[in-house]
């Protein structure tokens, strides 16, 4: 069932949901099923799994390093297609541009159609560590707005190459992502809106955003968007702070502010299960403000750890 038909069934209720991270490959897809586990019970409709991009590992061949380019954390369709078959629910595979050609972009969809995944997430992708800038793999898309059209297209019948005809049509739900402290890369918060228009006029159906720290960002962010005529649903993203070092991380790699208050009582703590603890207590303030305002769903990044985001959801759901 579509993310959207999910949110219009519940009826103004918030709904809960969360995102995964596949394993390092090598790993067991236990360690996934035991964090999933103690996340059920909230009855989330949907789970995000996320998709990593490729990066370079260097092999020591005798004194002389060889350059090879790998993926991590592989397997996003594989463990969508398990978890939907394992706890009856829908998962949302992230579908990236950066280290996928046009090609192997429709294949995927493809997958996703047989396997009954009727959402996918259309992101850009991150640039690969080893670049100051996104860098659109050969033969595949620059920005996730083109993404969104390849899906819309294929929603249409139309697939690559007109090489097929066809009258059965794929009817995929396309999330997008959205920043209510703006795209690390846009100029501006009004120019990152209009771009992120172009992804809805381009058929997406739903907007996940980035983690924010202060719900005000987030609340404006609603405000501009509806003025700028984006009526899709948008769904906030959160995430408990869990230990200290997140003060600098989070910032460095997501680009978003974190509220004073938080930043004294992070520091204030004595060892990070304190930390953990008054993550969880931030969050659940922002949660319930939150569905207070009628948030269509509550997504959490669970990072692949779920005791935190238990915590929350008790205090919530
Ligand atoms: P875009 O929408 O393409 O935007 C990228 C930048 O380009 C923005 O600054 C935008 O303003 C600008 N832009 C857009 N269109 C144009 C245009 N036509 N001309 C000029 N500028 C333009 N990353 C992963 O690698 N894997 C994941 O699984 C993943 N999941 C995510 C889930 C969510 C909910 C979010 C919010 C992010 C996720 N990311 C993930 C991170 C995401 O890939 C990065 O933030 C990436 O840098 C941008 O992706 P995007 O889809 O927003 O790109």
């Amino acid at each position: 069932m579509k993310v959207t038909d999910h949110i219009k069934k519940a009826k103004g209720e918030t709904l809960f949901s969360f995102e995964i991270i596949p394993p390092v490959k090598g790993k067991s897809i236990q360690e996934l099923y035991d964090n999933i586990d103690p996340l059920m019970e909230f009855e989330p409709p949907f789970i995000d799994v996320t998709t990593s991009r490729e990066e370079y590992v260097y092999i020591d061949r005798d004194g002389l390093l060889d350059k090879k380019l790998t993926r991590m954390r592989p397997g996003t369709l594989g463990i969508c297609a398990s978890i939907k078959h394992k706890y009856d629910v829908d998962t949302v595979p992230h579908v990236l541009c950066g280290g996928f050609t046009k090609e192997e972009t429709e294949y995927l969809l493809v997958d996703c159609h047989y396997l009954g995944i009727d959402n996918v997430m259309a992101l850009r992708g991150d640039a690969m560590k080893e670049e100051k800038y996104f860098e659109p793999t050969k033969g595949g898309h620059r920005f996730a707005s083109d993404l969104v059209r390849q899906i819309r297209d294929i929603n249409r019948g139309n697939y690559l190459h007109e090489v097929i005809e066809t009258d059965y049509c794929a009817n995929f739900c396309v999330g997008v992502a959205g920043y209510p402290e703006k795209h690390m890369e846009a100029p501006s918060l009004k120019s990152d809106l209009k771009r992120l228009k172009e992804k809805v006029d381009l058929g997406a159906d739903y907007v996940v955003t980035q983690m924010f720290f202060d719900n005000r960002k987030f609340f404006e962010f609603v405000d501009a968007a509806r003025e700028m005529g984006i009526t899709v649903p948008i769904i906030p993203g959160i995430k408990p702070i869990a230990v200290k070092r997140h003060l600098q991380l989070l910032p460095q790699v997501f680009r978003v502010d974190i509220p004073q208050d938080l930043v004294d009582a992070v520091e204030a703590c004595k060892s990070n299960r304190e930390v953990r603890q008054v993550g969880v207590e931030w969050c659940i303030q922002q949660s319930k403000e939150l569905k207070k305002a009628g948030v269509p769903v509550l997504h959490f990044y669970s990072m692949g750890k779920s005791d935190n985001i238990k915590a929350i959801a008790q205090e919530i759901f």
